[in-house]
């Protein structure tokens, strides 16, 4: 992977909102779900497409397109774009990627292909390859264009999907095609998983996923929302119904990491809290908010404090910003939207009697690297001060579901992930499956796109017999 280029909204002439406008606007609604990357119209999409120099070739496809891990076609699609062929570019786009219209929005495509655009590498502004795929998508949603593509006759296979989310999403749609009979289980009321209740609501709060969950009805998978498998009978149901069960199932909830006095009111973890504002729920924060972590998830939960209307903003992170986990260009648009970073600290203790009043924060330096090969902070002792505020949240990793996987005989976990083969998914009993969050402990939209279609593949291939498991 390249270095991590500037944030692209801090460049100048980019066309994009200012970041702190945007996020300070007046208006309660609009400063949560103002878009960071907001839409092209008909003009600025072909003037933008017409940047593209369309490289690649038969011998060695454009860095775009290997940069991309769900494989779209981009010079292909920017090019139907260019000539003003909507539905053409939304068929090359939806065929590698179901979830392609919300990819477009929540992708962090400055790593991935723009970071590789060859205008990029050329010191000149990349290609807005994100806005393209939207653009293209949207409007063949939009106009009612059909750019779903033939089914492959039915094979009387059937297949159990576990989890509507990117991974749970992608498998379907890539074994509807090829004729199984595909039904997807979701405990939750909609689809999307993480898109819909977790990814921050100014990168997408629920379109485009209704019309692209409508594709997958139209490719004839059945959907079983509000269904949640909450015990091994259950599962062992779900299974009986098919010949392989793919679990999309992601992780669970925050991880368990516990400071005193976070049972104080105003002490929140990080997806509840962002569930709270993504269906309508707004968390009153106050004045003065506190993000214990140092990931991409603190980040977001940071700049929507910051949407919610809070004054002062400070992610504790016990680690300088050189080792934070976070993508350093949404540090520095959180930086430019006023959010604080307080390197090398971390909480000692939560304060207050009813509702939380402060943080007892302790300063931290780097010693030797621990397991992880990254430096490991060690307290700075009688550095306590402390820190008044008014919500503090926690946000600090997800857990494995790990209760629903025991009901797996079977299945080998390391490190809280399911084993699986790399080149089918499948995992240590033969019969599931697995892709996304689940498998490779949390990664990104288009990871789980990409691994939920491998997935596919490879179930394709053990149901014809020309598979093999996982040793
Ligand atoms: C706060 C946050 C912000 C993020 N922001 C971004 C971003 O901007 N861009 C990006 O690319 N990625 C982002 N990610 C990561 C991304 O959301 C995940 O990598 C992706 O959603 C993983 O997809 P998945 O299908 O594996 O799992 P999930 O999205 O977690 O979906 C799993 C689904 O399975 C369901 N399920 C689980 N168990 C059961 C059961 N027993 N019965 C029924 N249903 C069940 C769940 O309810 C859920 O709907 C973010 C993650 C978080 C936490």
């Amino acid at each position: 992977m390249r270095a991590e280029p500037i944030a692209p909204s801090l460049r100048k002439g980019r066309g994009r909102p200012d970041l702190w406008a945007l996020a300070h606007d007046p208006d309660p609604e609009r400063a949560l779900t103002g878009e960071l990357k907001p839409p092209l119209d008909d003009r600025e999409a072909v003037m933008e497409a017409f940047r593209c120099l369309e490289c690649g070739g038969p011998y060695a496809p454009a860095p775009c397109t290997v940069a991309c891990p769900a494989d779209i076609d981009v010079p292909g699609f920017i090019g139907a774009v260019a000539r003003g062929q909507v539905e053409r570019a939304a068929a090359i786009i939806l065929e590698a990627n179901p979830l392609g219209g919300t990819c477009a929005r929540v992708c962090p495509t400055e790593v991935l292909c723009e970071g590789a655009c060859v205008l990029e590498a050329a010191g000149q502004r990349p290609v807005d390859i994100g806005r393209l795929q939207r653009y293209a998508v949207d409007q063949a949603f939009l106009r009612g264009l059909d750019p779903v593509l033939p089914e492959r006759p039915p094979n009387g296979r059937r297949v159990a999907v576990i989890g509507a989310g990117p991974a749970g999403l992608a498998c379907a749609a890539e074994l509807a095609r090829a004729g199984y009979a595909v039904t997807v289980y979701d405990e939750r009321p909609e689809v999307g998983g993480l898109v819909r209740y977790a990814i921050a609501p100014y990168r997408q709060v629920r379109d485009p996923l209704p019309a692209e969950m409508e594709r997958l009805v139209t490719l004839g998978v059945t959907f079983r929302l509000g269904f949640r498998i909450d015990s091994p009978e259950r599962l062992a149901a779900v299974a009986d119904t098919a010949d392989a069960v793919f679990l999309g199932v992601g992780l669970g909830e925050d991880a368990d990491v516990r400071y005193e006095g976070d049972t104080l009111e105003g002490v929140w973890k990080s997806l509840a809290f962002i569930e709270a504002l993504k269906t309508g729920r707004r968390p009153p924060v106050g004045e003065r908010v506190a993000v214990v972590g140092g990931g991409n998830t603190a980040v977001d939960v940071a700049r929507e404090a910051v949407r919610l209307g809070a004054r002062e903003v400070t992610v504790l992170y016990r680690r300088t910003a050189a080792e934070m986990p976070a993508f350093r260009h949404e540090v520095a648009e959180a930086e430019a939207e006023g959010v604080h970073f307080a390197w090398l600290t971390q909480p000692v203790r939560l304060l207050g009697t009813r509702r939380v009043t402060g943080v007892l924060v302790q300063y931290m330096r780097l010693g030797e690297p621990d397991a992880s090969g990254r430096r490991r902070p060690e307290p700075v002792p009688g550095t306590e001060f402390v820190l008044p505020v008014d919500t503090v949240v926690l946000a600090v990793g997800q857990r494995p579901r790990a209760e629903f996987l025991q009901w797996i005989p079977g299945l080998r976990l390391e490190h809280g992930r399911i084993v699986r083969d790399p080149e089918t998914g499948q995992t240590t009993h033969p019969r599931y499956f697995v892709g996304g969050d689940a498998a490779n402990g949390g990664a990104t939209v288009v990871e789980a796109v990409r691994e939920g279609k491998i997935a596919a593949r490879g179930i394709d291939r053990v149901l014809s017999g020309a598979g093999r498991g996982v040793s």
